[in-house]
């Protein structure tokens, strides 16, 4: 029998566009030789120490389930890692979730706050999530653009103009995924004092909180009068290298934690028990290794800024994650077709930056968590399809060397 299956579907889940950034993923995967500078994730392997650590909680037999936040010594680590870091004590009993990925944390948070019809202000461009879990919870996503010329920072201004009354919430992340941007403290104390006045609740990815290189993180909550209204969102996949272990959290003021907590109840019981054994070692004896990589990737950083800028593409120097977001306007193309034209052409793959938001368009996301040999490569295939479009840079022989 055939079947009308979109009969049968969701509208919500229907509409839902799917991510840009997989589909280049996915066609550079298929194709061979190709140097990707497309996906969001550390090309370190997790540190020795917590993959042992994971281990040994297998051969010790714990496969049972942890308590639904969490191990309660996990949950304490956690604690401590947000007290001392961030200057922000929370109770580890009442106040912490351990997630599967920041991602989770992210849905648990629109779920526990929004009404139907709610808006929440997804500051653009913006990691692809955050529009789809507004929606997918019943909220409406309302695109807050930055722009390049201050180097995509929100302003207060910008903020101010636009709120409306259906304004709950608005997702900060900092910082950013695609641009790279970070606030530092007295910027976002200026968001904060907006944020107050219109009593709105702050959704806060502080993902890339230990890649940040040029000034001191400052997490949302530790501004004055935040903590009440601040759901901040964490993780493990990108600091300590661990992506694919599945691992976040989120840390908020009790009576949110209490609704999120059944939510994630009923929908997940608890993170993997080994894997948060691996966790509370990465929170114990890390950190060293966290500096290690965050020093590789601040140099990569500068290499990759200082490339894409004489090879004839305007690029601002990032303040963290890892992440470069150069314009493409000089070669006249969108940035679809020089992502796609240059997967073809010289087989790199980047991210348009369309896929982050209407103010993406003309740039693209470039990751430089890759190593430097590919880098080089990269940017000499890059150089070469430039000037493919008559796009010469300075010292442009010097660089192909
Ligand atoms: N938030 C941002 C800004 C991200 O870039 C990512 C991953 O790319 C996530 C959240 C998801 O992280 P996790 O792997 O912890 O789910």
């Amino acid at each position: 029998m055939k079947q009308d299956y979109a009969h049968y579907l969701s509208k919500t889940a229907k509409e839902l566009q799917p991510s840009g950034i997989r589909k280049f993923f996915d066609l550079a995967a298929s194709m061979k030789d190709v140097i990707s500078l497309g996906v969001g994730e550390p090309d370190f392997i997790t540190p020795w120490n917590i993959r042992e650590a994971a281990i040994l909680s297998l051969e010790q037999g714990e496969t049972a389930y942890t308590a639904n936040p969490g191990l309660l010594e996990l949950r304490q680590e956690i604690t401590n890692y947000l007290g001392t870091r961030f200057g922000v004590e929370y109770d580890p009993k009442n106040q912490i979730i351990v997630t599967i990925g920041a991602s989770q944390a992210i849905d648990l948070a629109f779920r526990a706050i929004l009404n139907q019809g709610d808006e929440v202000l997804i500051v653009e461009p913006a990691f692809v999530s955050y529009a789809p879990l507004v929606s997918i919870a019943g909220g409406t996503p309302v695109a807050l653009s930055t722009s390049p010329e201050n180097g995509f920072k929100l302003t207060p201004e910008q903020l101010e103009n636009a709120i409306t009354e259906k304004t709950k919430a608005i997702l900060l992340c900092f910082p950013n995924n695609p641009t790279g941007t970070s606030l530092n403290k007295e910027e976002l104390t200026e968001i904060a004092r907006i944020v107050e006045k219109h009593d709105l609740i702050v959704v806060s990815d502080e993902i890339y909180a230990e890649l940040t290189y040029d000034e001191v993180f400052t997490s949302f909550s530790a501004l004055e009068g935040m903590y009440d209204r601040t759901i901040l969102i964490n993780g493990f996949s990108k600091g300590f290298a661990m992506t694919g272990w599945r691992l976040g959290l989120l840390a908020a003021p009790a009576p949110f934690v209490e609704v999120m907590l059944k939510i994630f109840q009923y929908t997940t019981m608890c993170a993997p028990t080994m894997l948060q054994h691996g966790a509370i070692e990465a929170l114990r004896n890390s950190f060293h290794d966290v500096e290690t990589m965050k020093r590789s990737y601040r140099r990569r950083r500068n290499f990759v800024v200082q490339t894409l800028n004489k090879i004839g593409l305007d690029c601002h120097i990032p303040g963290g994650a890892f992440y470069v977001f150069p314009s493409i306007k000089a070669t006249g193309l969108t940035s679809e077709q020089f992502a796609e034209e240059l997967l073809m052409q010289e087989r790199v793959a980047v991210v348009p930056g369309h896929v982050f938001g209407e103010s993406g368009e003309g740039y693209v996301r470039c990751s430089y968590a890759t190593s430097m040999a590919q880098l080089q490569e990269a940017l000499k295939r890059m150089q070469r399809f430039l000037e493919s479009k008559g796009v010469y840079g300075e010292n442009t022989v010097e660089i192909l060397k």
